[in-house]
């Protein structure tokens, strides 16, 4: 028997739409590219994604078609999703830190028919020009007074919005018409597009908003700010342009300024309670309250996720009564796995204990489903201590990649699952533990040594700002671990001063052989540590017994 129930199509816009009128008064506050803080309600918003679909229907932009962007976190980004969506075509959003090589492939592969690019990011468009469709259009996200120079052929963001109406009868799709895209960072091979509609996106925004949303603070005004240091332009900010609109948060959008100090005062000023964001910039974030002698006024959350959190970073966020929620997740997942948020028996727990909780990658969100299988496939058990590959299977995970065909075929196991290409365990109450990306495990004399477990014990030395463990070939081990670590001040600790450090949480043959001091580590475009070119940069080096 069939339930007797309206059917409404999920769309993207009817988020915004609720909340200019629900939330008419929450919004967000932009760090504009030129610098100025500007702010604007979801009321005024919604109004302007109307005058902009407009103008997206003048310049012949089609459902289905192409609409990419160039840009940092800023109100008409936020604009741009929501427009672009609305109409039926698709936001591509690009990430600037991609290599001149991946921009091209993935702007010609995605057939953009018209680029937005923030005035920064211009002049990487000019020197790739040649390369895009000669058809691609390119507007520039400012005002008539912020035009920059450029030899390109421009159109002006507000100047395509000037006369337009600020209503728009928005199409009625089907919920799985696709809204937006966004290319993996292609560690290996070319980038993958992983392509979502506007029903996993709707649904990715109530799990965020109901499992993440309750435990945001509250500023004494009873608002909600969060800051998404998660770029709009990598996985759709975390999900959080999408989720904050149905919560009523506000959206403190940084525009360029994604160091420690531009951060540090913008978080005070705007009084943000939850910020969101990669390991990375948390280190930025933490060097300055250091320095400042104390955390933005209102910051009681963080939200860590992206690559593993080191546990000293956690414990230094809890010490100043900052809540760390660290999450899980990848691209295909759109992209949120799991969550930080710690059962009540947990948050009674002693620091010590409490801590060992945070430091593992959190329980699935609702909607999301984990498994983990042996080399042949068979499921493992979910006790804590059987370790397997990661499968996911749910309304926000991918079912393949956007024209292509190949890579698509292998994304799926028979079951219909989709490989994480991480090694986990999960625990009886559902707790998951990253220990690896699988091609990151080191292995040693046939065992596998987990690279997070050593970062996260090398990085509990005081005198170890950041670090990776990375495996390098040995003729008897197969591979042996060793450190490549930026040190916190002038005094670097000796390698035999970091094993007897690590040693309580490894047997000996686990700790590493060598530490190889650096300035610091290299990052990928979405500024987690890259492996990959790491191990380029020490394609001499030789293990110490071999050199
Ligand atoms: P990329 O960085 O390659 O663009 P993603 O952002 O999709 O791709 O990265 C997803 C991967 O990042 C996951 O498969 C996992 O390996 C890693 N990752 C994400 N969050 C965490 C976390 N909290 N702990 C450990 N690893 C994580």
């Amino acid at each position: 028997m069939q339930g007797m129930m309206m059917h409404r199509p999920l769309s993207i816009i009817s988020i915004l739409e609720f909340a200019a009128e629900a939330n008419a008064r929450a919004g967000l506050v932009t760090v504009e590219t030129h610098g100025e803080v500007t702010r604007q309600s979801y009321r005024e918003t919604y109004a302007r994604v109307g005058q902009l679909a407009h103008a997206l229907s003048a310049m012949g932009i089609k459902p289905g078609d192409r609409v990419a962007t160039l840009a940092w976190n800023n109100r008409r980004h936020f604009e741009l999703y929501y427009a672009i969506s609305g109409i039926g075509a698709v936001c591509h959003t690009i990430n600037p830190r991609l290599s001149a090589e991946q921009m091209i492939y993935i702007v010609n592969h995605a057939a953009d028919r018209v680029i937005f690019v923030d005035a920064t990011f211009l002049p990487i468009l000019a020197a790739l020009k040649e390369h895009l469709p000669d058809d691609l259009r390119i507007v520039v996200m400012a005002d008539h007074d912020h035009m920059p120079d450029t030899p390109l052929e421009v159109f002006c963001y507000e100047g395509l919005m000037d006369g337009q109406k600020t209503v728009y009868d928005w199409p009625e799709m089907d919920e799985n018409t696709a809204a937006s895209l966004c290319y993996t960072s292609g560690t290996t091979g070319n980038p993958k597009g992983a392509l979502y509609s506007h029903r996993s996106t709707v649904l990715h925004a109530f799990m965020v908003g109901t499992i993440l949303g309750p435990a945001l603070p509250r500023d004494e005004m009873g608002k909600t700010n969060i800051l998404p240091v998660v770029p709009l332009f990598h996985v759709n900010a975390w999900g959080l342009p999408y989720a904050a609109p149905i919560i009523g948060a506000n959206l403190i959008m940084p525009g360029p300024g994604l160091d420690g100090e531009s951060l540090w005062s913008l978080m005070d000023t705007e009084k943000v309670g939850s910020a969101w964001g990669v390991p990375t910039v948390w280190m930025g974030l933490l060097g300055e309250i250091e320095k400042q002698g104390r955390k933005p006024v209102a910051l009681a959350d963080v939200v860590i996720g992206g690559s593993a959190a080191p546990r000293s970073m956690i414990e230094k966020f809890e010490k100043m009564d900052v809540n760390v929620n660290h999450a899980w997740g990848m691209t295909e997942m759109s992209p949120i796995g799991t969550h930080g948020v710690m059962p009540p028996e947990v948050n009674q727990l002693p620091f010590e204990e409490r801590m060992d909780y945070k430091q593992l990658q959190g329980r699935r969100c609702f909607g999301v489903d984990l498994k983990i299988v042996d080399e042949d496939g068979n499921r493992q058990p979910h006790d804590g201590k059987a370790i397997g590959e990661l499968y996911v299977r749910g309304n926000s995970v991918v079912s393949g990649y956007f024209n292509n065909e190949e890579a698509s075929e292998k994304a799926l196991d028979a079951e219909g699952w989709f490989g994480t290409g991480d090694v986990a365990s999960i625990n009886e109450d559902g707790f998951l533990t990253i220990q690896d990306r699988a091609k990151d495990l080191i292995k040693s004399g046939g065992e596998w040594i987990s690279s997070i477990d050593l970062e996260n014990a090398a990085m509990s030395h005081a005198g170890v700002a950041n670090c990776a463990a990375i495996g390098v070939a040995h003729p008897k081990w197969d591979e042996r671990p060793i450190l490549v670590a930026v040190a916190a001040g002038e005094d670097k600790p000796s390698l035999d001063v970091l094993r007897d450090h690590m040693a309580a949480h490894f047997a000996k043959w686990q700790l590493p052989d060598d530490v190889i001091w650096v300035e610091e580590l290299p990052l990928t475009a979405t500024g987690k540590v890259s492996k990959l070119n790491l191990r380029k940069q020490l394609a001499d080096y030789k293990h110490p017994e071999l050199a």
